[in-house]
């Protein structure tokens, strides 16, 4: 058993007994891992109160082998998740990076670009900024790292152009844009404006991206939480829970 370190975020905590929990950590270099952090639920317990839901810390924890869960044996904090504007929709779009995280990646496969786009997603989220464009981005910017970028610019079925109309089809099932003469027998197919694919080619590229761009996503939002919400749950088989609350 070794002892490894790493800055992480913590995703999930669940009661594992009276005095212990079950934590999901996405670590910036181990990736996914869930430990065990005995005596956690103590008041005055050993992690105090570093583990808290989006709370940024430093661990140290022991790696077990095979599906066991490593033990966790310190937690430090480094930033608490304190949702400084109060507003409903900067937390559930916290939980929701959370839930994107913990459904979307791999236990143990680490993705540090991906690690620290979330830190600073959160702390975007946790802001007094407005957050219109944030989730968006980093819901395609995670795509892109994580090699499940939506095809935009051809066809996903025969890889001819889309040609110039200024509407193009998008099928989540598929994976990507359709061309008319492959639409037939698809099935969720949407039709979308070629500027909303063009904009969300565009945050998937940006690293950091700048705010006109996080700007140009709200007269879009509408189409394009429709293309996102059902090309994650068609692409990845996973209902996301928070998808509800992402338009309240
Ligand atoms: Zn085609």
């Amino acid at each position: 058993m070794t002892a490894e370190k790493s800055l992480a975020i913590v995703l999930r905590l669940v009661e594992f007994s009276e005095s212990s929990l079950v934590v999901t950590l996405f670590t910036r270099d181990f990736g996914k891992i869930s430990a065990l952090a005995k005596g956690a639920r103590r008041p005055k317990g050993p992690f105090e109160a570093a583990l808290d839901h989006l709370a940024i810390c430093r661990v140290v924890f022991l790696r077990k082998s095979g599906d066991s869960l490593d033990l966790l044996t310190e937690a430090k904090l480094e930033r608490r998740f304190r949702n400084r504007s109060k507003k409903l929709e900067h937390l559930y779009a916290g939980y929701y990076i959370a839930e994107l995280l913990s459904e979307l990646t791999a236990r143990g496969d680490a993705q540090v670009e991906l690690f620290d786009l979330a830190v600073r997603t959160l702390d975007r989220l946790d802001g007094l900024a407005p957050i219109g464009g944030v989730i968006e981005h980093f819901e395609l910017r995670m795509m892109q790292l994580l090699g499940h970028f939506p095809l935009v610019d051809a066809c996903v079925e025969c890889g001819d152009d889309l040609g110039t109309r200024s509407t193009a089809l998008f099928a989540p099932v598929e994976g990507g844009t359709l061309c008319e003469a492959c639409r037939e027998g698809k099935r969720n197919v949407i039709r979308v404006s070629r500027d909303m694919l063009q904009l969300m080619k565009r945050l998937g590229e940006a690293v950091e991206p700048a705010e006109m761009l996080l700007e140009a996503v709200a007269p879009q939002r509408g189409a394009l939480r429709a293309v996102l919400n059902s090309y994650l749950v068609h692409h990845f088989g996973t209902h996301f829970r928070l998808h509800a609350y992402l338009h309240r």
